[in-house]
């Protein structure tokens, strides 16, 4: 079995011989040894991490054990901090990406790279994507890439490393059009959010693929459903591959490989763990909690212990392709996403993605929670394949309000207008107010 070739980045990055693969304590010492550096160049060089820092000893950071030395960095101090995290000048950012995440307000997050920052995300682009196609073939990249060193120009350039060609499509409004026009061209492999991959294979043209045309399939950037790799694979007969990544990683986090049993992870460039959201305290492999990774080549914009919100875990032993690299399970979604019900029960958007999503001829939906004088009310839009409208709502109407956590919610269902499909991350939009729990439970009592 093919192993990813991350490995790779790391041997080159442990100057270790190539083809001698690391073992976990080796492959530890060069990750803490990268982190006091870390610790050392931020705390120099950013107003923010000396404040933070200040009475850390980084030659006392040499192990798992002793990480909770460290003080934790959270979204809310990028937001309201990211400037004072920057640690080179002005003159050597070669790219700020901001974000203005749906469902929250305040600054937005404004993440800093330099030159050498991107350098290292395009190589791990370049060798993560050498399980999934050879020289000579052809991707598809239905992710953002009109600007230069975006996610899509990254990836673009990195398969150009190894002589595969690629187009940047963006990302697709309408499934139906861009699937006429994409599989007329053909492509060997595709790389895109899960919601957009599953639409465009549900169209008429990408019904009509020939079993084998496409051979990978990459998704990333959001929650993967189990039912849209099985999906995609079965209708196309293809491998589905799962990356996890994020802006604040460097865009690429971990990539599957052909075992397609985890994401093998960036440890050249990143150190992740696995805490309890509440307490803060680390997890061991097999334990759901909050993923946190640090920097470790980071110049531009470090981050340490960074809490990135999304509930995961990483998988105990190693792979079945032999490497030693520490693998991430599928990701389950973001944590303060998953909206806590007046009934005491919960509603993740992970759920709401395997059950809908399942559904044929359901493209993609958007959900909202309000309440009125009569209780919670669960409204969901659906965006449908024109002809099979009618029976998806009705199929997805059925299986809501078959569902046990929602028993006592008014459910709503309707037709997305124009069929718009969603563009980027999506969440569970939540207009019930402040209120809603307490009024319920004392109207409960
Ligand atoms: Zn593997």
């Amino acid at each position: 079995m093919k192993r990813t070739t991350v490995e790779e980045i790391l041997l080159s990055s442990m100057k270790a011989a190539a083809g001698q693969l690391p073992d976990r304590a080796a492959i530890e010492r060069y990750q803490f040894g990268r982190l006091r550096q870390t610790i050392a160049h931020a705390a120099a060089k950013s107003p923010f991490y000396r404040d933070r820092l200040a009475g850390v000893r980084p030659a006392e950071i040499t192990d798992h054990g002793s990480l909770s030395r460290l003080p934790f960095t959270s979204e809310d101090d990028l937001r309201r901090r990211g400037q004072q995290m920057l640690c080179v000048s002005q003159d050597e950012v070669a790219r700020i990406i901001t974000m203005q995440s749906s469902g929250t307000t305040g600054p937005p997050k404004r993440l800093f790279f330099s030159e050498e920052d991107l350098e290292r995300t395009l190589d791990f682009f370049h060798h993560g994507m050498r399980a999934l196609v050879r020289p000579g073939q052809k991707v598809l990249i239905l992710l953002p890439g009109a600007t230069p060193d975006s996610t899509g120009d990254l990836l673009a350039r990195g398969l150009a490393r190894m002589e595969v060609a690629s187009r940047i499509y963006g990302l697709v409004a309408d499934p139906l059009q861009a699937a006429a026009e994409v599989f007329a061209e053909g492509f060997d492999a595709l790389v895109g959010f899960p919601v957009q991959v599953l639409a465009l294979s549900r169209t008429p043209a990408g019904q009509s693929v020939p079993a084998g045309r496409i051979k990978s399939v990459l998704l990333c950037s959001d929650y993967i459903p189990r039912t849209v790799c099985d999906e995609v694979s079965a209708a196309w007969r293809c491998r589905v591959f799962s990356h996890y990544g994020t802006v604040e990683s460097g865009l690429g986090g971990g990539v599957e490989c052909e075992a397609l049993c985890g994401c093998h992870l960036r440890e050249a460039d990143l150190l992740f763990e696995v805490v309890c959201p509440r307490t803060g305290v680390a997890l061991p492999p097999g334990q759901w909690g909050e993923l946190v990774f640090s920097t470790l080549s980071r110049r531009a914009m470090p981050l340490i212990r960074y809490r990135t919100g999304d509930r995961g875990r990483l998988l105990a032993g190693p792979c079945r392709c032999g490497s030693p690299l520490a693998r991430l399970d599928k990701v389950r979604g973001r944590i303060s996403q998953v909206r806590q019900l007046a009934n005491g029960q919960t509603l993740s958007l992970a759920l709401l993605d395997e059950l809908l999503l399942a559904i044929p001829g359901v493209l993609d939906f958007q959900a909202v929670l309000d309440r009125d004088k009569d209780g919670e009310r669960l409204t969901v839009r659906l965006t449908t394949l024109p002809a099979k409208r009618d029976q998806s709502l009705q199929q997805a109407a059925l299986q809501l309000k078959e569902l046990a956590r929602l028993r006592d919610l008014q459910i709503g269902m309707a037709a997305n207008p124009g069929g718009l499909i969603n563009r980027g991350k999506r969440i569970i939009e939540d207009n019930r107010g402040k209120i809603s729990h307490e009024t319920a439970y004392q109207a409960a009592l």
